[in-house]
């Protein structure tokens, strides 16, 4: 079997087989640029290896040698020889990179004769001992284990006793005294000597590479990074240059353009007379590569037409690496350069301005989730270094902030209000009732609950950071006081939360700006043109909506309508509608409701400029609309003016056991149809109005939780008559369509039913996920975390859809209600609306929309074009392979 590659016979395509490093130094020799001579062995080698017992085998032994001889020739030097001695650097490459993950071993073949003849010939002894000692440390280290502070605690002795500042000031006596006492570690710790055989020592090194390949930092690297193991490692042998030769020598790394920004100039540093570790550990203060043009005029215009060359061939930014020897350059690497989400937008779009890749390129290469990362603010990376993380949750609102912390909504209000301050939410859950001190907050924090929950859900459509299900987080509402894991914190007290990662730290941690970002707009604009999939709000009030439109969002695809009811002068009518016992004492409240429920539709059709808007009758159980204990009770008693013991006797008539599956949704309408007509008539009643000031407005009404046609048949009879009723009212007449929320499991079974009496199907995947699997979507965060460490769910199916099990009702329900209705539009409206991987999944089942909370929008359009182009690229090919289809 061929293990080894020369650099003349590689290539990029080959990367799977070279790893990227070996594959790219095998382009760069075939582009003609400079790069030291040497060869791959292969990932199969690294396979053969592991095979093998970790050990290199007899035939990939010989093509090493083989290939070490053809080495030695090309370059006219060889191990060991005493006027032109070889020596060579070891690297690790894998086919996806893994960077800093596996070991590498520079100045293989010196020994105690090399190194005098590299003085001799470089006529710079202090050189030829540095490289020594460097070989002698990382060998100890990388090959026999020897800890690296070992080695570096001679070199700070010598230098403090010398009072030296840097590892420059060192002498050749003093480097010579460093090798000496290396060697003696080698004897007290291993009790033998440093192996002087260069052959044995490139030999030792391989086979460390391969190791690596498996040490606990990669294979956790691996994990994080679904890399599969059997990939392997490759390892790259090749000629050392010296960029620590002298002043004429040198080191550095470049960006073909800025990996912050995305500026198009060169980007990087370099330092004189060093080898490439100083510039990564930070011995010396680099230069940066601007400086170069003053200092080796010649060489940084070379390496400036290298770096546009390689940029255009790759197509990509590259991150480079070099050496000058001896006033000549020589490339050490080219590959994709890591870069920041702002830095990847504008390099996508600048690219596609330059020529250099297509539009549908460019929209590929951006991550979706990493728009978040543009949108919303950061901890700043130095700052929060500084800080520990104190306790975590599920991460359900992206975004950081910092604040003060209160535990109950109307003291976060009132610091918020009256003290100015910058608050935190922090509660064991919230409800309807909390939602004026989350809307002041600049983060949420709870106990319970999970990527569903009130909490999530209401934070997610604020844009407001949230982090939920903090398992060690203990409130203690009568004290003022939570606990974290031996953390104390006190009202008034500094919280940081970062939403995007779910995490929490004490103190005050500064963030980042929010930015606008013309790149981001144009890139979603392309996104736009590209998808099939339509991209809606979930959004309740016009600012909601208005958050939504800036993110170019279709429309409203969810208009929750419960959560119009928040304001406290909503909330009283609301409750003394609730309360009510007859009819007719519920009339008044009804027509209060009614005017105030039609001004918010007005405002969202509105704004909706012929952009479809779907709004949802009333959802969720009426308790939650009601006072919780004792204290509340007597305060909204003595605002509604009746007797205390009278209300807590209706809050404790309200009370259900599993309220998630009691007495809402469209039940609700079958026991209070006069709720559902006063909202019915509201919305109509809006678009008529907009009717009168020649806006066209068609009205989508969406009937939550059915579960058979004969429920959504009962509803939308209900619904039509009062539309009806209204037309002829105002002698006026709209198109208007009823629709059901997919959310029961037996209206996915009997989808085809349901669709005879529905005019469209949005899927409310939160109640679905919850009753497929039966888990409670606020009580989840107790235990969904260590269901995912162990592996018994890939992730929260509250975050990316299941699609073995509740993605095949949905394909059931797809396939059945588009037997009974061919075009029937189906929109999912529930959390995974907006998840990049969930969309992969919903472009396949052919859905009209997604619908997401405003700041998703972004991430979900982009998924959406990203989706469409994969499913596209898919099916052109099945076609190219299967002429018969
Ligand atoms: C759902 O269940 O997915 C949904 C969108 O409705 P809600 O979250 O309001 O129950
Ligand atoms: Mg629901």
């Amino acid at each position: 079997m061929k293990y080894i590659y020369t650099f003349e016979e590689g290539n990029k395509n080959m990367r799977r087989l070279l790893g990227g490093k070996g594959a790219n130094l095998a382009q760069m020799t075939n582009l003609g640029f400079p790069v030291p001579s040497g060869f791959t062995i292969s990932t199969e080698a690294c396979n053969a290896f592991y095979k093998n017992h970790n050990q290199l085998n007899d035939d990939n032994l010989d093509q090493i040698k083989e290939a070490l001889d053809q080495l030695s020739q090309k370059v006219g030097k060889r191990f060991d020889s005493p006027s032109a001695p070889l020596l060579v650097s070891v690297r690790s490459g894998a086919a996806i990179s893994m960077p800093g993950m596996m070991d590498t071993i520079l100045n293989i073949g010196l020994n105690d004769q090399t190194v005098a003849v590299l003085a001799k010939i470089t006529a710079n002894e202090r050189f030829a001992y540095d490289s020594y000692r460097r070989l002698l440390a990382m060998f100890g280290n990388v090959v026999e284990g020897i800890s690296e502070a070992t080695f570096d605690m001679v070199i700070e002795n010598l230098k403090q006793q010398n009072h030296y500042q840097s590892d420059l000031d060192l002498t050749t006596d003093d480097l010579k005294q460093i090798v000496s006492e290396f060697k003696k570690i080698y004897m007290n710790e291993l009790h033998r000597e440093f192996p002087q055989d260069p052959t044995e020592q490139l030999l030792a090194a391989i086979n460390s590479v391969f190791e690596s390949w498996n040490n606990h930092r990669a294979k956790i690297y691996r994990r994080e990074n679904n890399i599969p193991s059997f990939l392997g490692t490759a390892v790259n042998v090749q000629m050392m240059v010296f960029g620590n030769a002298g002043k004429d020598s040198g080191t550095g790394v470049a960006f073909t353009r800025d990996p912050a920004t995305g500026e198009k100039q060169l980007f990087g540093e370099y330092l004189l007379n060093a080898q490439g570790e100083d510039v990564v550990a930070g011995i010396r203060t680099p230069q940066p590569i601007s400086t170069l043009k003053e200092t080796m005029p010649h060489l940084y215009e070379q390496f400036v037409a290298i770096a546009a060359k390689l940029e255009f061939y790759y197509r990509d930014m590259q991150d480079l690496e070099f050496t000058i020897e001896n006033g000549k350059l020589y490339m050490l690497q080219a590959r994709d350069g890591k870069r920041t989400p702002t830095a990847a937008v504008k390099i996508a779009v600048d690219m596609v301005d330059e020529g250099l890749v297509s539009r549908q390129e460019a929209l590929m290469r951006i991550k979706p989730e990493s728009v978040q990362a543009i949108l919303y603010p950061e901890f700043d990376e130095q700052e929060l270094a500084k800080n520990d993380i104190v306790a975590s949750g599920l991460p359900a609102s992206p975004g950081a902030a910092t604040g003060r912390v209160y535990f109950t909504a109307e003291a976060a209000k009132a610091a918020h209000d009256e003290k100015h301050q910058a608050v935190i939410l922090v509660r064991q859950d919230t409800s309807p009732e909390d939602i004026e001190g989350m809307v002041v907050s600049e983060a949420i924090v709870t106990s319970r609950g999970g990527m569903t929950s009130h909490a999530a859900v209401v934070a997610r459509g604020m844009g407001t950071p949230a982090t939920v299900g903090v398992n060690h987080l203990q409130v203690d509402y009568q004290h003022k006081t939570a606990s974290f894991s031996g953390h104390q914190l006190h009202e008034g007290d500094w919280l940081s939360v970062d939403g995007t990662q779910g995490n929490i730290y004490i103190g005050q941690i500064k963030t980042t700006d929010m930015a606008v970002n013309e790149n981001l707009s144009t890139l979603l604009g392309w996104a736009k043109q590209e998808s099939r999939l339509g991209v809606y709000a979930n959004a309740d009030t016009p600012a909601d909506f208005s958050q939504a439109l800036k993110f170019d969002a279709d429309g409203i695809g969810l208009a929750r309508t419960e959560h119009m009811f928040f304001k406290p002068e909503r909330l009283l009518e609301m409750r003394r509608l609730i309360i009510a016992e007859n009819a007719e004492a519920r009339k008044l409240p009804l027509k209060r409701l009614l005017d105030m429920q039609q001004g918010d539709f007005y405002g969202l059709y509105k704004l909706s400029e012929g952009r479809s808007v779907t709004i949802r009758l009333l959802d969720p159980p009426l308790h939650e609309f009601l006072p919780h204990d004792e204290k509340e009770i007597h305060e909204v008693a003595a605002q509604l003016d009746i007797e205390p013991a009278y209300l807590a006797q209706r809050v404790d008539a309200l009370k259900e056991l599993n309220p998630m599956l009691g007495h809402r949704g469209d039940r609700l309408a079958v026991t209070f149809p006069d709720i559902y007509q006063m909202q019915v008539r509201a919305i109509i009643g809006a678009a008529l109005q907009l009717l009168d000031e020649n806006v066209i407005i068609e009205p989508h009404i969406m009937i939550p939780l059915t579960g058979s046609k004969a429920e959504m048949s009962w509803v939308r009879e209900l619904v039509v008559k009062q539309i009806e009723q209204l037309f002829d009212e105002r002698n006026a007449r709209l198109q208007y369509t009823v629709g059901t929320m997919m959310e029961m499991p037996r209206a996915c079974l009997t989808a085809d039913k349901v669709a005879e009496v529905s005019d469209f199907f949005s899927f409310g995947t939160n109640d679905l996920t919850q009753l497929t699997f039966g888990f409670s979507r606020d009580d989840v965060g107790s235990f969904m975390p260590e269901y995912i460490k162990q592996g018994i769910l890939p992730a929260d199916p509250f975050q990316t859809v299941d699609v073995e099990g509740v993605g095949q009702l949905m394909k059931m329900a797809v396939e059945k209600g588009r037997f009974t209705k061919p075009r029937l539009p189906i929109g999912v409206c529930g959390e995974i609306g907006g998840d990049p991987k969930s969309i992969e999944f919903f472009e396949q089942l052919d859905v009209s929309y997604v619908s997401c909370s405003p700041f998703r929008v972004p991430v979900a359009r982009l998924a959406a074009a990203q989706a469409h182009l994969r499913n596209k690229r898919a099916v052109s090919q099945s076609v190219s392979v299967n002429p018969v289809r």
